[in-house]
């Protein structure tokens, strides 16, 4: 099938290449110009693991071109999606002004019936919307489908390849019968749904995940002051195939482009509707308030923050990306800077992406973890790159001034820490020395 992708992030751009790579031809489409100049030298805008391969692989073999020019992409496409941002509102609605402006071009450009996907995370009834707006501007057929996009980033490639279900929400047999089929390579799990229940089930999906995260958080800071270990209590947990393993790490909360945006999308789709979800609001609070045991826990082992030198490893929301979108890395940073603590940063590749959206902050960002860590009067660890995995607790001691360590996400194990001179702070586990 011939397919065209408006959107060129990072969803836009998985989904195009993991669409050339099972044969398609594709075209994405994005109006920064820059990031598809960056494309058509062979150059990958994001990180984002095997992706640079899947490109190379797929434009030297004709399926995949990238351009500024709607149009172009739009008038030889079968099948048109819609995987343009959707950011946050200051009051919490998604932004849908992204969306409707491509969608217009859409309509504006197209010259034969067509079917338009909106991959999107959009609120329940935007694909209405989105259809009456290409109705107004334009004469021919489209037949629209929801079909929102679960992919992790740092996995995005497996996770397009392997989804574990699809999700197709659609009145119109052909686009069913139509994206069935481009679908069902990928797996036989194909969920047919109307269109709200699509729009609905994607925004469900993350609240709950969310939900998991901040429920295991809370479990975690009870543990603390119980006695408890919050991985032992997960492990447990997550054995009972009702609840599953999975979103139960605990740790500095959720970031990352989806959870917030979306979490704060629902409880403003509810409010819409007068119903308050009260249980995603506690969520977000949750969520919000976790970022902040990290300063709470550096205070209880230094006291006053005011000239003390902090280190930090990790900027980004999770390892294997370098999206830094709603990143807890930003908040404690800021408080850090509030309370007059000097910051040393290192991100294995976050680290430009952190400078250049936070420019207003004054952190010197250091080329490797350990001259972050140089003369530091404590670590703070935020993302759990592997990378830092691989670093001893004897390296890290002999680059602190001093052996403190708040490590925000569980990484070092109580066997490694203990008679180590360390004081260990983690997440829902005892604290050491
Ligand atoms: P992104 O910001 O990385 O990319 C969006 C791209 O759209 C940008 O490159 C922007 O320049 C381009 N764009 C905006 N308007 C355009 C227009 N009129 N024509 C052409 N290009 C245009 O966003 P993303 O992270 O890929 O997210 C896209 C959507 O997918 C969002 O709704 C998001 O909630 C959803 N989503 C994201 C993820 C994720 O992990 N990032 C996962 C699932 C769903």
């Amino acid at each position: 099938m011939k397919l065209a992708v408006i959107g060129t992030g990072y969803v836009g751009l998985v989904s195009g290449v993991c669409f050339s790579d099972l044969g398609h031809e594709v075209i994405c489409v994005d109006k920064a110009a820059e990031k598809i100049e960056r494309l058509k030298r062979g150059e990958v805008p994001i990180y984002e693991p095997g992706l640079k391969a899947l490109i190379d692989k797929n434009t030297a073999e004709d399926r995949l071109q990238f351009t500024t020019d709607l149009a172009y992409a739009v008038k030889q496409a079968d099948i048109i999606w819609l995987a343009v941002g959707t950011p946050s509102l200051p009051n919490g609605e998604a932004d849908l002004s992204y969306i409707m402006e491509a969608a217009k071009e859409v309509a504006l450009s197209i010259s034969q019936d067509t079917i338009l996907v909106v991959k999107s995370t959009v609120p329940v009834g935007t694909n209405e919307k989105l259809e009456n707006l290409i109705r107004s501007h334009t004469g021919h057929t489209v037949a629209m489908a929801s079909v929102p996009e679960f992919l992790r980033e740092g996995s995005a490639i497996k996770d397009t390849m392997n989804p574990d279900r699809i999700v197709i929400g659609t009145r119109s047999p052909y686009a069913q019968m139509k994206l069935v089929e481009l679908h069902e390579p990928l797996t036989s799990n194909i969920i047919v749904t109307d269109v709200r229940s699509a729009e609905m089930i994607k925004y469900a999906s993350n609240a709950f995940l969310a939900t998991k995260i901040s429920f295991i958080n809370e479990i975690a800071n009870i543990c603390e002051k119980v006695g408890a270990d919050v991985t032992m209590v997960a492990e447990g947990m997550g054995q009972d195939r009702r609840i599953g393993s999975s979103f139960l790490k605990a740790g500095i909360g959720y970031g990352g482009s989806c959870f917030p945006k979306d979490t704060q999308a629902l409880i403003q789709i509810a409010g819409h509707v007068d119903y308050d979800f009260k249980l995603l609001k506690s969520v977000v609070d949750v969520n919000h308030d976790q970022r902040y045991n990290v300063i709470r826990k550096l205070e209880a082992i230094l006291g006053d923050l005011h000239g003390k030198s902090i280190a930090i490893w990790g900027l980004s929301f999770k390892p294997e990306t370098d999206d830094v979108r709603d990143t807890p890395a930003y908040e404690i940073i800021v408080s850090l800077l509030e309370r007059g603590a000097m910051v040393r940063a290192y991100d294995p590749v976050a680290a430009d992406n952190f400078r250049r959206s936070f420019s207003a902050l004054d952190v010197q960002y250091c080329p490797t973890a350990a001259e972050a860590a140089v003369q530091a009067d404590a670590l703070c660890i935020l993302t759990e790159w592997d990378e830092f995995q691989r670093i001893t607790l004897n390296d890290i001691q002999s680059w602190l001034k001093s052996p403190n360590l708040i490590d925000g996400r569980n990484i070092f194990s109580e066997e490694q820490v203990t008679g180590t001179e360390f004081a260990y702070y983690s997440v829902g586990r005892p604290n050491m020395n």
